[in-house]
Order: structure tokens, then sequence, then C-alpha cells
């Protein structure tokens, strides 16, 4: 394959935007709620249904061999790949999940994967003269669920979690093992361990997926590469102050633990706002009050410290803010606050070598080499601890999703299938 193809518009390979269209509404009926949301979690029908689809189109449109590991991963291989073409050359992997958090959106996962689809046909179809295989994935489960797992599937791929890990999930509505729902899903849920990859398994793994925020929507920009997967620290903050009577207890007597975690929250809050630390998200979402009850002044609460960056460094610097303004609160309030860390999972740096590609092909087709940090956690983290990992961002429209109004135009959804395809081109010529 000459460089003209990734360069001149004439001899350009294009894919087929409206395949691709049609396949994104044929899946959006798998597990579509009456107000237009997906409901498709993992080892759900809908969850089953759409993978028994998405398998049949792979192997009937594509004449791919699809193969189920035991995590229930779906891969999708050219049949051909062990002729002496491809001898010595690791495959490139592209995908993403078709499972959905409840009453989310079409293409959260969804796109991921059709579009990985779309340029593995358009590759074919043209015949082009590749040197590495190309070998396509839909991950188990990714998003969080009722058995209490996300990402699942890579975090096995990957040696994250083992038999033990997954033996000691359950649903927590139903109870079913989640042993028993990978084994609905066709996987092998007695022997997880066979699943898990070596290193340098592939020459690279590629994700596109939905910005899931408002940069790109904000700047009429279609594509990103994503510069670095988000670093995630969890704490619980626990404020000890003392239940009385809510009627006879003097203000100057009291040692309200929801006041005081009130204003922790709003110190949480504070720190959104200070120029220095742009670019980091902090969040507490989850309040429990003790005793809660309207007629005691609250003795203890607990809340969820969520905090997220890809810096390490404001990261540290967050976290001595909040500490000086938690001490503060503190004493002054007469309460006791304890911090216990849950979580401190890095950040993940993409490959170099695939952001480059990325943004040269963005550029290939009049679009500005931007590079995003990702806020959200997704599976090509996972993948990058085993092979060169990068992540093409699409616009989102209006920024919205794991909702019923998640969207991403046609528009958009073919320049990034493009440059997908070209990143593609350009890393088969440059990868060993
Ligand atoms: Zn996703």
């Amino acid at each position: 394959m000459g460089n003209n193809i990734v360069q001149g518009t004439a001899g350009k390979i294009e894919i087929n935007a409206r395949r691709l269209m049609e396949r994104l509404e044929t899946l959006a009926q798998f597990g579509q709620n009456n107000h237009g949301g997906m409901d498709r979690p993992l080892g759900s029908i809908a969850d089953e249904a759409s993978r028994q689809w998405l398998q049949s189109c792979w192997q009937n449109e594509l004449g791919l061999e699809v193969t189920l590991d035991a995590m229930a991963n779906m891969w999708g291989s050219q049949k051909d790949i062990n002729i002496e073409a491809f001898k010595h050359k690791k495959p490139i992997v592209m995908g993403s999940h078709s499972d959905t958090v409840p009453d989310g959106g079409k293409y959260d996962g969804a796109l991921g994967v059709l579009m990985a689809t779309e340029v593995v046909q358009t590759l074919l179809e043209n015949k082009a003269a590749l040197q590495h295989p190309l070998q396509l994935i839909n991950f188990t489960g990714e998003e969080p669920n009722d058995y209490g797992v996300s990402t699942l599937g890579s975090k096995v791929l990957c040696g994250r979690w083992g038999q033990k890990e997954i033996d000691s999930f359950s649903h927590s509505v139903t109870g079913e093992p989640l042993t028993k729902a990978l084994a609905r899903l066709g996987g092998a849920p007695e022997n997880v361990e066979s699943a898990r990859l070596p290193e340098g398994f592939a020459a690279a793994f590629l994700e596109c997926h939905i910005e899931q925020g408002r940069h790109l929507y904000d700047s009429h920009q279609a594509v990103a590469a994503v510069s670095a997967i988000t670093g995630i620290y969890r704490e619980t903050i626990v404020v000890k102050g003392e239940a009385n009577h809510a009627g006879t207890t003097l203000y100057k007597h009291r040692r309200d633990a929801l006041a005081a975690a009130a204003e922790v929250i709003l110190a949480v809050e504070d720190l959104l706002k200070k120029p220095q630390l742009e670019g980091v998200a902090v969040t507490v979402g989850h309040v429990e009050v003790s005793p809660n009850a309207s007629n005691i002044i609250p003795g203890e609460v607990r809340l969820s410290l969520d905090l997220r960056t890809a810096d390490p460094q404001k990261r540290q610097e967050a976290l001595l803010i909040l500490g000086s303004s938690i001490a503060y609160i503190a004493k002054r309030r007469g309460v006791e606050i304890k911090r216990n860390l849950q979580l401190n999972q890095s950040e993940i740096p993409m490959d170099a070598e695939v952001i480059a590609a990325m943004c040269e092909a963005a550029a290939g087709r009049s679009n500005p080499a931007r590079q995003l940090v990702s806020m959200a956690g997704h599976d090509a983290a996972n993948m990058a601890r085993l092979v060169p990992a990068g992540m093409l961002f699409v616009q989102s429209t209006g920024g919205y999703s794991h909702c019923p109004k998640e969207h991403t135009r046609k528009e958009e959804i073919t320049i990034a299938a493009q440059v997908l395809l070209d990143t593609v081109l350009l890393l088969d010529r440059r990868l060993s």
C-alpha cells in the first residue's frame, strides 16, 4: 500500500457512513425503553440479544471468525490471520463495549464497536494490503451494573482481576452470581484466567468513543485524540459530632455533624473555582446522615469524595487545600473529621505514537489535531497496560451522556470513522 492512500484526497479510502448509521439504529433497537433511553446492562436479555446480532454481523457481513473468551469478550478475527503475509505481525485491535448504563444513550460504547466494525469492513472491501491483521473486540460489562463491576472484561484481560474476584460478585437484586451471567453470555467462568492476555499480544489497541463532555461541541470540532485517561481518587469523609435533642439543645451546645458536613461539601466545590486547579473534577455524590431523624441533631455524617485529574501534582495540591479547609471546619465547629482512602488509581497516558497518528489523520481530514484528557474510565485504560493504546473522542452534541439525550451527529461520526481508518493505515506502516 502506497503513501498516496492517506495523503492526497484522491487516493483515500472512504467509509460507508450510511451503513454505519443503519447499524447504530439497529443496535439501538435492543433494550430501547419507551422514552428513547437504552437499558442494556450486563447479562440482561437485551445484552444477550444484541451480542447475538453483533456476532452474526461480524460473521456474515464481514466474514470474520468470531470467538468468545472465558469472560465472554467477543473477538472478531480475519480468517486468513495465519497466512504468510501476516507472519510475525501482531494484530491491530479495535473496539469498545455494547452494554449500557440504565436509561443510557445510543452512542456510548455502541459507536466505538460499530465504527471499528465499519473501518474493518471498509478496509477488507477495498482489499487494503495491510501488514498487520485486524481484530475487533466487544468488551463484556464495561458499564457499572447490578453485579457491582465495571470494565469487567478488560480487567481480566490485563490481569487486574482473576478467578477469585469474579467468583465473589453477584447481582444485588436477583442474587445471580456473576459467573452464571458470564456463562449465559457464552463465557467460561470456571476458567476466567484463560482470558488473560500477555503483554504485547497486539501491535496496538484503538477505541473510538463519544466525548461525554462538551469541549468538542463548544469548539465546533469533530474529534480529538485522548492524551490520557484520568486518575481517580476516592475517599470516605466521616464527620463525627454529637446527636442530641432537636428542641432543647441551644446553638452554643450543638455539635451538628450535618451542618459541618455541608461546609465540607462547599469546600470541595470551592476547589472547582481555583484557576490553578483547572482540569481537576471533584464531587461529593453520596451522603449518609445518622441517625437521620427530623427531631435529632445529626451525630454522624459520611460523605463520598471523588477527585479526578490526569495531573498528579494538581491532585496533591487539591488534597492539601481541602485538608486545611477540613481542619479549620473541624476546629471551629468542634467536630471530628476522619478521612479514609478508598481508591487511588493513577492516570493512564495513551501511547505517544498512537496519539501522533490520530492527530495526523485528523489533520489529513481537515480537522485540528486536538488532544483531550478523558475524565471517564474506559476499557482502553486496561488495554494500555498490555499494548500501545489510544482513544479517539468524537463530539457529543451538547455534551450529554449516560442519558436518553446522548447524541452525536452523522457529520461528526463520518469524520471520526475516516480518521480512525486513516489512523489504522498510518499505524500499519509505522508499528513493528
Ligand atoms: Zn463507554
